[in-house]
Order: C-alpha cells, then sequence, then structure tokens
C-alpha cells in the first residue's frame, strides 16, 4: 500500500498505545496515528481526522468499543473498525463482528495488527469504489429522461425504477414498487398472455424486444419499445429482470398518419381516371396505376423497369427526347405525345409533366396521361374536312372567274350580232358569226364539265396501275406525232406500279406527255424521259422534256391556272390542260410541281401519296403468296404482279415462313403488312388451317387490313364452312389463278 493510512486509536492507558503505535511502525505501510481517550476526542477526531481504520480498546472508563462502533457506523461511516483488546470471550466478540466490526486482536497478539489493517483498508477502498460505480450507475439511469428502467424479480415484479419510470408510466415513487409488470399490460394483452410470454422469451434468449400499446397508471396507452433483459447472478444463478422502456407514442402515431396519408394518395392514384406513372433520373419506369396499364394494354412488370421511351410511338421519339431534357431542367409542362399500345394502337395522350426534385438534384418525373384518341381523331377528321372544304372554296372561286370571264364573252358576242342582225342585210355572214360563237360556247361548257367531272371521286375505283403500261398505250395515242417528230421517249420505272385510280393516272400522264409533245423546241430533235421512283411516302412521276421551256418568273404563279397559255396561239390549245392534271392529282391526294429554263426544256413533277385510297379500294398494299407447289407459285407471282401491280410481293413455299416474316413485321413495324394473302390449304408441316390458326393471334389492326384468299385445287363446301370460322379469310378461289378471277377479285 504506498498511500498513509490514517488510523484512529481509542485507548486510555498510555503503554498499551505505545505498544500498539511500536508495533505499527513494524508494518510495511506509512501511516499517521492519532490517539483519543474518550468519546469527545473520539467523536471529534472521527469528524476532523476522517480516519482510514479505527482501532478501538474495549474497556474505558467512560466509554466502550460497541458505543464507539454505534457511533461510527451511526454517522452512516463504512470505515473499518477493528477492536484491539485484551482478552475478551468468543461470544462477546462475535457479537461485535455482527454489530459492524470488522475483525478483532488480542493485544498480547499484535503480530496480526497490520495484516488486518491491510485487509481492512483494501476492502473498505474496493467496497467504497463498488458504492461509488453503483451510485453512478442509479445517477445515470435516473438522469435519463426518456428510458425508463425497472428491475423485476423472478415473477415480473417491480423491485427498483428510475425517475422516467415514473413519468412514464405515471406512478409516485414507491407506488411502483412491487407492482407486477402484467399490470401494464392491455386487458387483451394480459388475457393473451403477452406479459408471461415477454419473460420467458427474454430469459430463453438472453434479450427481447417486445413493443405495442402499454397502460399508464391512470388507464391511458402509450406506444412502448421495450427491452427486456434476463440477469443472473456470478454463479449464472437467475436473479429477475431487467427492463428498459421507451415511450415511442408520438412516432407511431406520426408513422400511423404517414400510413394512412400514403394510403389515401395509393388509392386516389390507383383509382384515378388518369394513367399515372412515374421514371427515375434515368427515365426508367418506376411507377404505373391500374389506369396506365388499361391505356398501354401491358401488365404491370411488363411496364415497370423498361425506358419510358420504348412506350412512345416511334414518329414521336423526338419530342419525348426533348421532354425528357426539359424535365431535367426542372421545367414542368403539359403536352401532347402518341404511345404505342401492346396491341400495336396508336394512343394519343395529353401529358402533364413534373420533375421530381431533391434539393434541386433531378431524381425523375411524375407524368398524368390522358387517353385523348378519340378527339384527335376527331380532330384529324375535322382538319381534313377543313382543308378539303377550303379547296373546293378555291375551285368554286375559279369557276366563278372562269364562267364569269368566259362565258360572258361569247355570251356578249352573240347578243351584240343578235341586236344587228335585225337591221343587218348581210344576215348570211352575221348567222355565221352567231354559230361560231355558239360553238365557243358550247366549248367552253363543256371545259366546265371535264374540270367539275375531274373533280368528282365519288365512283371510283384504286385498283393497281402498272406505270409501264400506261405509258405505253399513250404513246400508242400519240404514236403519228411521235414518229412525224421524230421523237425519243424512254422511261426508267424504279418503281414499276401502284395502287390508285387509273383513269386519273392516265390523264395525268397523258396531258404532261402530250404537252412535252407540243412545246418541242425546232432547233434540236425533241427527248422525253418518263420516270417514277419511292421519295419518303410518296411515288414520284417525273415527265422531262427538252423542249422550248416556260419563263417562270413571270408564270410560276399562273401555270395551272385555268384558260393560262404561255405561248401565243401558234401552237394550238385551250389552257385547261395543266389545270386539268393539277385538279386530278390533288384528288389522288398529292401535289405537283415545275421545274423550267427557257430553251432548255420542263420538268413536271408529280408527288402520289403511297397510301392514297379512294372511297372503293380494289387493291391492297403487298401480297403473300403462300403454297408448297413452286410451279403454282410462279405462275401466280406472274399474273398477281401483272394485274394486281402490288407494292411488293413475297413468295413462300412453307407456311411457317410465312408466319415468321408476318410476326417480324408486326413487332417491328419496319416493313409493309401485306393486304391480301393467298393460301393453299394442302402443304407439308404447317397446312393453311394451321397458318390461319397462329395469323389470327396477330395485332388486330394487322388483320383488319389484311385479306386472306385462299386457292385449292378443288373446292369443298366442308372446308368453306370451316373457314368461315376465320374472320380474315375472304373467298375460296380455286386454282390456277387467272387474269380474270384477279379482276373478279378486286372489283369485288
Ligand atoms: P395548252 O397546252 O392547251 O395551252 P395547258 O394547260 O396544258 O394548256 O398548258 C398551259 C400552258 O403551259 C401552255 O400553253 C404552255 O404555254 C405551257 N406549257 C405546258 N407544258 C409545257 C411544256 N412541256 N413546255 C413548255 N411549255 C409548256
Amino acid at each position: 500500500m504506498d498511500r498513509i493510512i490514517k488510523i484512529l486509536h481509542l485507548e486510555d492507558v498510555p503503554t498499551d498505545a505505545e505498544i500498539v503505535r511500536k508495533k505499527l511502525k513494524t508494518a510495511a505501510f506509512q501511516f499517521e496515528l492519532k490517539l483519543v481517550k474518550g468519546e469527545d476526542d473520539f467523536k471529534n477526531a472521527l469528524q476532523e481526522f476522517s480516519p482510514d481504520v479505527i482501532l478501538s480498546d474495549h474497556a474505558l472508563p467512560e466509554f466502550n468499543s460497541i458505543e464507539a462502533l454505534s457511533i461510527v457506523r451511526g454517522k452512516g461511516l463504512k470505515t473499518p473498525f477493528i477492536l484491539v483488546t485484551g482478552a475478551v470471550g468468543e461470544e462477546f466478540a462475535a457479537a461485535m463482528i455482527k454489530q459492524g466490526a470488522d475483525d478483532y486482536i488480542l493485544k498480547d497478539r499484535l503480530e496480526r495488527l497490520s495484516s488486518a489493517i491491510i485487509n481492512c483498508v483494501e476492502r473498505y477502498q474496493a467496497e467504497a469504489k463498488r458504492r461509488e460505480i453503483e451510485e453512478g450507475f442509479r445517477l445515470t439511469i435516473n438522469a435519463l429522461k426518456d428510458y425508463a428502467f425497472l428491475q423485476l424479480d423472478k415473477n415480473g415484479n417491480i423491485v427498483s425504477w428510475n425517475s422516467a419510470a415514473e413519468n412514464i408510466k405515471g406512478f409516485q415513487g414507491d407506488q411502483i414498487i412491487g407492482k407486477s409488470i402484467a399490470d401494464f399490460y392491455t386487458d387483451t394483452d394480459r388475457e393473451n398472455g403477452v406479459p408471461e410470454f415477454n419473460l420467458k422469451m427474454a430469459l430463453a434468449m438472453g434479450e427481447f424486444n417486445p413493443t405495442g400499446w402499454r397502460k399508464r397508471n391512470d388507464g391511458t396507452l402509450y406506444y412502448a419499445d421495450t427491452v427486456i433483459t434476463a440477469l443472473h447472478d456470478d454463479y449464472g444463478n437467475f436473479k429477475g429482470y431487467a427492463k428498459i422502456i421507451r415511450d415511442i407514442t408520438e412516432r407511431i402515431l406520426v408513422e400511423e398518419k404517414l400510413k394512412e396519408s400514403e394510403e389515401k394518395y395509393r388509392k386516389i392514384v390507383q383509382t384515378a381516371q388518369e394513367g399515372i406513372w412515374t421514371v427515375d433520373e434515368n427515365n426508367i419506369i418506376t411507377f404505373v396505376n391500374d389506369k396506365l396499364c388499361e391505356m398501354f394494354e401491358y401488365q404491370k412488370d411488363e411496364i415497370i423497369g423498361k425506358p419510358s421511351t420504348s412506350f412512345i410511338h416511334k414518329e414521336d421519339k423526338q419530342i419525348a427526347l426533348q421532354a425528357i431534357g426539359r424535365r431535367k431542367l426542372g421545367i414542368n409542362e403539359n403536352y401532347e405525345i402518341s404511345f404505342r399500345t401492346k396491341s400495336g394502337k396508336r394512343l394519343w395522350t395529353y401529358v402533364s409533366a413534373s420533375s421530381l426534385l431533391d434539393r434541386n438534384e433531378y431524381k425523375g418525373t411524375l407524368a398524368m396521361i390522358t387517353d385523348i384518341t378519340a378527339r384527335k381523331k376527331a380532330e384529324q377528321e375535322t382538319l381534313s374536312l377543313l382543308e378539303r372544304l377550303q379547296l373546293k372554296n378555291k375551285y368554286l372561286n375559279q369557276f366563278a372567274y372562269m364562267v364569269s370571264h368566259n362565258l360572258r364573252a361569247p355570251i356578249a358576242k352573240i347578243l351584240g350580232l343578235a341586236s344587228i342582225f335585225k337591221s343587218a342585210l348581210d344576215a348570211e355572214m352575221i348567222m355565221q358569226k352567231i354559230v361560231e360563237e355558239t360553238i365557243n360556247l358550247d366549248n367552253v361548257v363543256r371545259d366546265i364539265n371535264t374540270i367539275i367531272t375531274a373533280r368528282d371521286t365519288t365512283n371510283e375505283i384504286t385498283e393497281p396501275v402498272v406505270f409501264a403500261d400506261e405509258l405505253k398505250l399513250i404513246e400508242q395515242v400519240f404514236d403519228q406525232y411521235i414518229s412525224e417528230s421524230n421523237a425519243v421517249i424512254t422511261s426508267d420505272f424504279q418503281q414499276p406500279g401502284m395502287p390508285t385510280v387509273k383513269g386519273r393516272f392516265y390523264s395525268i400522264l397523258y396531258n404532261l406527255l402530250s404537252n412535252a409533245l407540243k412545246y418541242r423546241s425546232k432547233e434540236r430533235p425533241l427527248k422525253i424521259h418518263v420516270s417514277t421512283e419511292e421519295v419518303d411516302n410518296f411515288i414520284l412521276l417525273t415527265v422531262r422534256d427538252n423542249g422550248i421551256g416556260i419563263d417562270l418568273n413571270k408564270h410560276r404563279d399562273k401555270m395551272f391556272m385555268l384558260y393560262k397559255r404561255f405561248h401565243g396561239d401558234e401552237i394550238p390549245g385551250k389552257g385547261i390542260g395543266l389545270n386539268l392534271v393539277k385538279v386530278q392529282v390533288e384528288s389522288l391526294g398529292g401535289r405537283i410541281e415545275v421545274e423550267s429554263e427557257i430553251n432548255q426544256g420542263s420538268s413536271f413533277k408529280v408527288y402520289l401519296p403511297k397510301k392514297y385510297r379512294s372511297k372503293i379500294t380494289a387493291n391492297m398494299n403487298g401480297v403473300f403468296l403462300i403454297d408448297d407447289d413452286k410451279l403454282c407459285n410462279a405462275m401466280h407471282k406472274n399474273v398477281v404482279l401483272k394485274h394486281m401491280a402490288p407494292t411488293k410481293i413475297e413468295v413462300y413455299q412453307h407456311a411457317g415462313h410465312a408466319l415468321e416474316d408476318l410476326k417480324r413485321i408486326a413487332q417491328t413495324q419496319q416493313e409493309e403488312f401485306p393486304g391480301l394473302i393467298f393460301l393453299d390449304l394442302n402443304m407439308p408441316e404447317v397446312d393453311g388451317w394451321q397458318f390461319l390458326d397462329s395469323f389470327e393471334q396477330l395485332p388486330e389492326n394487322y388483320l383488319e387490313s389484311c385479306k386472306v384468299v385462299i386457292l385449292t385445287s378443288s373446292i369443298n363446301q366442308n372446308e368453306i364452312e370451316k373457314s368461315k370460322t376465320f374472320k380474315t379469310v375472304h373467298k375460296f378461289i380455286s386454282k390456277p389463278l387467272t387474269a380474270e378471277k384477279v379482276l373478279d377479285l378486286i372489283n369485288d
């Protein structure tokens, strides 16, 4: 021991005191000794000297060790107390120890004194340390405001508690002692044995963490987050439990409120009549509601996780990418865009998009999507109606102009002639003039009729037109003229034909060719080149000549007006040809352009839309021929090419291959889906019926625009009946396919 031990010695006999001092001097520790002889000195010394150990003789004249010990303990001091006496009885010694003396030593056996002092002081110090730690722990536990701490006995009855427990449980001090922990559970929990269960679990697992509603002293409820720990002594014997409780009612209520409002919004979103989706910062879809799935015709899991752009209609991809860019800048906006549904339909929508920002950082987009397909269709119809009305109006104006100028001139002349007729002598000459003017009048009326008929499209049929055939027919008409003028007509039909209104196409080419022949240059032999090619969604027909050309700087505006002519009357003509061409081109949904240089030549360019359909449509986009017989295929292909002029023709010996191609076309949308399929029934591997089964699984919009014509060697009634179960089967035709049968089909 390296510190100085303060020893208070109670002894009235000086020699005995001296003996003790001497003995202490031989001890292995340093000490400071205070000797007192009576009660008052003893009491003072306790206070002022504050000894580490007390040595006490038993019997003093007016004082004794029993009294001394009770003074010490009475003050709450735990200072070690060693009796140093002459011989005392065993019983007395035992009684002293019981009262709190730490040891006793006989005056004639003082050898043990120093070791007894060291033992006692060390034990005292260890005790004091333990008490200090315990006190610290107790203070800490009490200082915990939010954590109730309870110590429970083995049966779950409370033995100690901290002040937070009083607050949480609503008890005052000792009231809580001895209460069973079960008293704080709700009635239902108690009936269900929850308190016992929790204690058992803590005992079995060492620690258990139950949560739930618990009762305060006044019966009100709070939500407790609890840790119950089973306690054991140093020998592993179970002593009871420690229980720490935290009142998390507020948090739970907030969480419940949050859950409630989340639930409310979830319901609103799910039952909304608009499609709703969210995408993350990488534009991946993270949420969709039921309505959106319904609109897109997909299941939720087919949409979530995919980029939003994969559902955008291909024509609107650019709009979508630009919109995403604006979202990243935090710009919210409403716009129209179209999507592609699972079955391939175009879904027009009105989108309200808002950026989702977290501390100014783009985290994604929330979009409300409304289906406006019906409105869009109506709008488009109104628009095209408006366009048609505007066009009609324009023609009517021109018509009115033509009527006023061209009808009035001959009428005025006739009137003038008639007025002089009364008095004139030269009746025959006047009569002659009246006839001439009446013929003029008749011609104008005929022209008017031609133009009016050119605009009437009600009874026209779209049918296959082979450009080379039409050119040949017209060349025959001008045969004599061509050979006389040594004109050379060349052609290059990169696009061999198209479905269109044959009569109109013929008239367009006829007028352009006749002009090219008429307005040739005398300075060089005439060359005319007729060509066709595909440009975007149009077929471009060009008629180029090396004739006298037109001064477009002067005449461009009037090029296609009625009765406008630009080269005097040397070359006969009426000035209605180009107007007629323009009317006809526009009635087919196309447009006409002209390029020309004086004395170099002219080019007339006619753009006809590939997809034009008149009210009565005889033809279709492409044709598929499916027959395992090679010879039949070759023959039928020729007939179809010649008489239908389809935009494309594909020939298959295996129905399976045709199916694969059709599925691919429907999926990728890169190529045109056929409008007509000629199908043989008896084929190996996949026969006609099996083909129809799979074919009719394709999206509805493709099936709507495609007809299947069954081609068989012999037509049998059973098969006709069976074919009625397939909605795409249009007709039964017996092999071989001939020109008449094709024409029948077209006019069907
Ligand atoms: P027409 O030939 O009966 O006069 P069109 O309406 O066909 O009437 O043509 C109008 C005018 O355009 C012609 O009078 C002519 O001046 C000019 N024109 C038409 N085609 C050509 C051409 N290929 N080369 C030069 N001028 C042409």
